[in-house]
């Protein structure tokens, strides 16, 4: 999962009616991966709910809600440091809640009460009922709460017609670097029915284009008494009528299935795109990673869904400056990232994360040198990039229009690639065809070639 920050403000059409607006105002702030968006999604469809309305000014919130994240340490002080900037509006407005949620809360409300006294409620991540103790309105909803979608919220100037929706929580992983399993605890799945109805009510909202979520997302159903798979899930929510696009993520290698790989060539909903974290390139940096997988398995799984899927487009995670990891192995991540060509590469700079086995080990690598390999790796997938996305130059790509961008539509492939073009007419939500005219690293340029769907 790609890691960044954003503010969910919410297209007025969003909102439901079910209570009429009582005035007060939300602001909801994010930062960390998709799991979090589509919770604060589901704190923003609750207050909604029960007459709340979103605005993007903190200054004029009833209530506050932040989602954190404590994946590396910058994130973590990001929200440090919003925490402490939100203390001298608290003074002003005591009365108003503010709420801290998300991975840095979990088995550590005792040392933030301490750290942050100016916080009114601090809740679990997806403990969504805990909010009734500073939103008693909510109290109405407990029947309904899990009947909720999580809304994708975008922009004012966004269509809603992409969603978030969550089936497995926790990781039963435990990768030496990282931090998730412990705030986020053991795997669970959705049960496969209760999701299906979910992703048809996001659909008959006019949602056409669908995420499932996990930390390990391919991991899906192992946990269930029925013993069903992701591959069985995907059959089933394919099924639903005026679903467009479908995707999921994150998926880990062990798990990358022929069965998932094979579901996903088969169903027509399923975009041709795989985001498959690979995190080195070294067997050897791999191992003390415990990733439980070799750069073998990794390229095998790619090459397999490239035979069933031949356009397909990847994505995969890199974590660079790994304890210990020597100038020769950050040369096998560079080379694996050649031959496996894939056509987005999250990069990290590896950060110390407590209570975690890595942190126990010297963070040896010094922050420039941490540097110079993201830039190395960086550069080379620019060249990467540049080469691949020439190869489109003409071709005609399905794009699902989501914003307008200083007076451009804006929407993504189904390979999940950037394109920008022009066009009078209103397309927000509209599915359009683009022949491509001008291609860059990081997105393309063209004209629509027929009628908007
Ligand atoms: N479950 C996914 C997987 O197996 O790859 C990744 C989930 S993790 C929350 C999201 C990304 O954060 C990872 O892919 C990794 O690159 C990065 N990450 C996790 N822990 C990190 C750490 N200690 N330092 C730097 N990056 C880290
Ligand atoms: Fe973290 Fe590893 Fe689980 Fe991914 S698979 S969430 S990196 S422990």
């Amino acid at each position: 999962m790609s890691i960044s920050d954003s503010q969910i403000t919410l297209h007025p059409a969003t909102a439901p009616k079910r209570m009429p607006a009582n005035g007060k105002r939300f602001h909801i702030w994010t930062i960390g991966c998709q799991m979090n968006e589509a919770d604060s999604a589901k704190v923003a469809a609750m207050l909604l709910e029960v007459g709340y309305r979103p605005t993007e000014e903190e200054t004029e919130a009833d209530i506050i809600v932040l989602n954190s994240c404590v994946v590396r340490q910058a994130a973590e002080d990001k929200v440090a440091g919003k925490l402490n900037a939100l203390a001298r509006l608290k003074r002003e407005k005591p009365d108003m809640p503010l709420v801290l949620t998300g991975c840095m809360v979990t088995k550590q409300q005792e040392k933030l009460r301490e750290r942050f006294p100016h916080v009114d409620l601090f809740f679990d991540p997806s403990d969504f009922g805990k909010l009734e103790a500073v939103v008693p309105e909510l109290a109405e909803l407990d029947d309904d709460l899990e009947q909720l979608p999580h809304y994708y919220l975008p922009n004012d100037t966004d269509a809603r017609v992409s969603a978030y929706v969550p089936i497995i929580y926790g990781c039963n992983f435990l990768c030496s670097y990282c931090i998730v399993p412990y705030r986020r605890g053991k795997e669970r799945s959705r049960p496969l029915l209760e999701i299906v109805e979910e992703v048809k009510r996001l659909v008959a909202t006019g949602v056409r284009d669908v995420t499932l979520l996990g930390q390990t997302v391919n991991a899906y159903g192992h946990d269930l008494d029925e013993k069903k798979d992701l591959a069985d899930l995907l059959y089933e929510v394919d099924k639903i009528s005026g679903l467009d696009r479908l995707r999921f993520l994150t998926s880990h290698p062990k798990y990358m299935s022929n069965r998932i790989i094979d579901a996903m060539a088969d169903l027509p909903s399923l975009c041709e795109h795989l985001n498959l974290p690979v995190q080195a390139g070294d067997n050897e940096v791999l191992r003390r990673m415990r990733r439980t997988y070799t750069t073998d398995l990794w390229l095998d799984r790619l090459a397999y869904a490239r035979e069933r899927m031949g356009d397909l487009t990847i994505a995969t995670d890199i974590i660079v400056g790994f304890p210990g990891e020597t100038e020769e192995q950050f040369e096998h991540t560079l080379d694996v990232l050649r031959e496996a060509q894939c056509d987005k590469v999250h990069v990290a700079m590896y950060s110390p994360r407590p209570g975690t086995l890595s942190a126990r080990w010297e963070d040896d690598i010094p922050h420039e040198e941490k540097h110079r390999r993201l830039n190395a790796l960086e550069k080379q997938q620019e060249q990467i990039n540049t080469d691949r996305n020439a190869r489109r130059l003409g071709q005609t790509l399905e794009v699902l229009v989501d914003s307008k961008q200083k007076g451009r539509w804006t929407g993504r492939s189904r390979g999940n690639q950037l394109i920008h073009f022009d066009d009078d007419r209103d397309l927000l939500g509209k599915l359009v065809d683009v022949n491509i005219t001008k291609t860059s690293p990081w997105f393309f340029l063209g004209e629509p070639t027929n009628e908007p769907r």
